[in-house]
């Protein structure tokens, strides 16, 4: 039944037993946690090879990858990504273990220095557009370099594109954060069609940046392998080679700590980019780089192993949107994303209500996403999201929390219906 069909006798009476099941909750003593989307101990076991993969002969390609240099990284693994991430092998950087350093690296470049061609973007002030809701991480890099953000909806195929078309008509809006795949928190996809608008949009800045950060471009969930659009190819196409930079990583592919990171882009961003690493590093790890080339072995390689990180994965979030559906589906208090891939469900609860139950969850021991983690600033408008991770805890503590989860947002939810 749904809260809104309630007598007000009826709504009080729900309430109480709302009460109840959270009394129950907190009696329970549970310390749970799924706020970070990690993989698993049982999904890290599966590149155990990578720890013992043989390299004493440490020569890939002619390259002593025991010493200092190659900066663009081992071309026995760049060719692996270039077939995964649809680029070509010689417009792809392998970097060391994180992504979002090149992400922090490309936009503080641009910062101190400008794009190809273009002036320092701290020379005056700088935007950028901000999907919502979208991943934490983008939003704290432009926080903490003085970055202005501008919240966009995130669609189910996309950024709001209208409201795109309109923002990137002031010459202050220099970047836009894209999660094409599986997107963080929503698990939606990118279009062609939307990423073939993005690739030529008219925007003011001349030197306007895509930030194509492709971590799930192989995560899929189910058995169908959803292709990312080519924005590299399309930016090209439509006349502007140097909009998208492309990122991607082994993270939640092998080691989620020691993976390798990638940068796609236009031979001008490459060079740029290598231009501007060249004084931070002497080369990246390349030990790791042939570990991860020979354990992969090739695309295929990459996709068989993801097939077994589905095989852990899917059941996890079979399990979170059965008790979502279950405990929430009937009395309509809340919606949320069936994701084909990638590692969350997003969660919008009763408006108003995500922080209440993101506390209630606290204090019966449950480990949230802060509420409004999505969303730039940590400001959730309508204060309704809730970021749910799967992938970490195991079975039986995800269902617990899941469980519990469930019964705050209902408390929430009946709180909030009876003092309306
Ligand atoms: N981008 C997105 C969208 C992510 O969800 C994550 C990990 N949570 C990352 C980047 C981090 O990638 P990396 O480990 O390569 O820094």
């Amino acid at each position: 039944m749904t809260l809104d069909s309630l007598s007000r006798d009826q709504l009080d009476a729900f309430l109480a037993e709302q009460q109840q099941a959270y009394a129950d909750l907190q009696q329970a003593g549970l310390k749970l946690d799924i706020t970070r989307g990690k993989p698993s101990s049982d999904q890290l076991d599966l590149s155990e090879g990578l720890l013992t993969t043989p390299v004493e002969d440490h020569v890939s390609g002619g390259v002593d990858v025991r010493n200092y240099g190659g900066g663009t990284g081992l071309a026995e693994l760049r060719a692996i990504f270039a077939e995964l991430l649809g680029v070509p092998v010689d417009q792809l950087v392998a970097g060391n273990n994180a992504s979002l350093s090149m992400m922090h690296d490309s936009i503080v470049f641009a910062m101190l220095h400008g794009t190809p061609g273009g002036s320092p973007w701290k020379d005056g002030p700088v935007k950028f557009l901000c999907p919502s809701p979208g991943y934490d991480r983008h939003f704290a890099i432009c926080e903490h370099l003085g970055i202005e953000m501008i919240p966009v909806a995130m669609l189910e195929d996309g950024p709001d594109m209208a409201a795109v078309r309109e923002h990137v008509t002031d010459p202050a809006v220099k970047g836009i954060w894209i999660v094409p795949t599986y997107a963080n928190p929503t698990g939606a996809v990118v279009s062609e069609q939307v990423a073939a608008e993005l690739a030529s949009l008219d925007t003011a800045a001349g030197d306007f940046r895509i930030f194509w950060d492709n971590a799930y471009a192989v995560h899929d969930l189910t058995d169908q392998h959803v292709k990312s659009a080519d924005i590299v190819g399309l930016c090209s196409a439509a006349g502007h080679p140097d909009r998208p930079l492309m990122f991607a990583s082994t993270s939640k592919i092998t080691l989620a700590g020691s993976g390798v990171s990638f940068l796609a882009g236009s031979p001008d961003n490459i060079a740029w980019y290598l231009s501007h690493t060249a004084v931070r590093t002497i080369g990246p790890d390349k030990v790791n780089q042939l570990r991860h080339a020979r354990f992969l072995g090739s695309p295929q390689g990459v996709l068989d192993l993801m097939a077994r990180h589905r095989e852990i994965l899917a059941p996890k979030f079979e399990a979170v949107l059965r008790i979502l559906s279950e405990r929430l589906g009937p009395h309509e208090v809340a919606t949320w994303t069936t994701p084909k891939g990638g590692y969350f469900v997003s969660l919008d609860v009763v408006d108003g209500t995500a922080s209440r139950v993101v506390q209630l969850a606290k204090e019966a021991g449950i480990s949230l996403t802060p509420a409004g983690a999505s969303f730039p600033y940590g400001k959730d408008p309508r204060d309704r999201n809730i970021r749910i991770a799967p992938s970490f805890p195991p079975m039986a503590e995800l269902t617990q929390a899941m469980e519990g989860l469930a019964t705050c947002v209902l408390l929430a939810a009946a709180e909030k219906a009876v003092s309306a």
